[in-house]
């Protein structure tokens, strides 16, 4: 162990590579812009990219500027879209970094024209309409009048217009259709006048959708291994594995009280193990008492409340000892705790408890 913590986020390059080549394929000849905003999903934002980019991955996409920067620091090389917000003082990290913006505001281009001129440098930026997700972006009516009017900004080149969905993970749904709709009206002239990318999939229209493939897709979810809608499904490889280890095995008697508010009474004598694992390492305490996580191969329950950083597991009638692995995500022998599972129990997505689990646990390897 050498003086580490017993929790450890082992991330699968080799998955999230398999999930790339996956993807591509079902794309057809559209490519894949990764999303690798959130730390890469939890699985480590630089290390995910570096995986992508190993599959033949060029078109990255984050939220933050700050993300962009440490992408390029790092050596990611390609399209990198920033796709959320920058600063007022910023502009520069875009001509600097070879990033590309996504803009809704004249505000906005007007910081970045400045700056061009200024270098005498071209920046492409791409446009962020709103067809229903009431978020960020232009109104569909606006597009036409705002792009003319970056004719005022000789150093601004439009190269693409973007738009989200809302539940395009949901098979059929008609805001999708509606969405669409709009969104290919508006990106129609603006690819005659000014030959720009057009992309509003991301991974359930990439399941759903295909219709909305358009000139490129941002992918997240599901190159992370997980459905967007929370399928099972074959073709992806879960890369995010979260485990521990068992620091001490106790037989309680019938009738007593294990953790904090005394929620679980024993029925009969069990078999306490305790794990270092708590809220802290990203494990919600709405897991106390039912939670599942693996030891031994096998399914054991989370008793009484999850603590800051332990956590007690029912392992009555198994032969377990201090040191043996526990697998709070993830396969240990035939079982697997997936995001999904987790999420359903919390009444949340996979998307979160992939963030959460990457987040909290600051304790990386990788899986080659
Ligand atoms: C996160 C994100 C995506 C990817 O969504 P998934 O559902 O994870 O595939 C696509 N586009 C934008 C703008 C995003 O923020």
């Amino acid at each position: 162990m050498k003086g580490e913590s017993f929790n450890r986020i082992t991330v699968d390059a080799a998955a999230l590579a398999a999930n790339y080549y996956a993807l591509t394929e079902r794309a057809g000849d559209i490519p894949l812009m990764a999303m690798v905003k959130g730390d890469g999903y939890g699985h480590g934002m630089v290390y995910a990219a570096r995986a992508f980019a190993g599959a033949g991955c060029h078109r990255f996409g984050v939220a933050e500027l700050c993300e962009g920067v440490e992408l390029r620091r790092a050596g990611i090389e390609g399209m990198i879209l920033i796709t959320t917000c920058f600063g007022n003082e910023d502009a520069s990290f875009f001509y600097d970094f070879d990033l590309t913006p996504v803009i809704s505001t004249s505000a906005q281009a007007a910081l970045l024209e400045a700056e061009g001129a200024a270098r005498k440098d071209e920046l492409e930026v791409h446009l962020k309409v709103n067809t229903g997700m009431g978020r960020l972006g232009l109104w569909p009516e606006e597009v036409e009048s705002f792009a003319a009017g970056l004719a005022e900004f000789p150093h601004l080149k439009i190269a693409g217009v973007m738009s989200h969905f809302p539940e395009a993970d949901i098979p059929g749904s008609p805001s999708t259709a509606e969405a669409l709709m709009k969104f290919k009206k508006v990106a129609a002239g603006l690819k005659e006048r000014y030959g720009v990318i057009r992309h509003i999939a991301n991974s359930g229209a990439l399941f759903n959708h295909p219709e909305a493939y358009c000139d490129m897709i941002r992918v997240g979810i599901a190159l992370y291994g997980c459905h967007p809608a929370g399928l099972a499904h074959d073709g992806l490889v879960p890369a995010m594995r979260f485990s521990s280890r068992i620091i001490q095995v106790k037989d309680f008697p019938a009738g007593s009280a294990i953790s904090y508010g005394r929620t679980f009474i024993t029925e009969k004598p069990t078999r306490i193990a305790v794990i270092p694992v708590g809220y802290e390492d990203g494990l919600n305490r709405h897991l106390s008492n039912g939670g599942e996580v693996l030891t031994g191969g096998r399914r054991v329950q989370i008793c009484g409340r999850i603590c800051m950083n332990i956590s007690m597991l029912d392992v009555s009638d198994m032969e377990v000892k201090v040191g043996d692995e526990v697998v709070l995500l993830g396969r240990q022998g035939e079982e697997c705790i997936s995001a999904d599972e987790v999420a359903k129990v919390l009444d949340t997505i996979s998307y979160e408890v992939l963030c959460i689990y990457g987040h909290a646990n600051k304790h990386f390897s990788s899986a080659e």
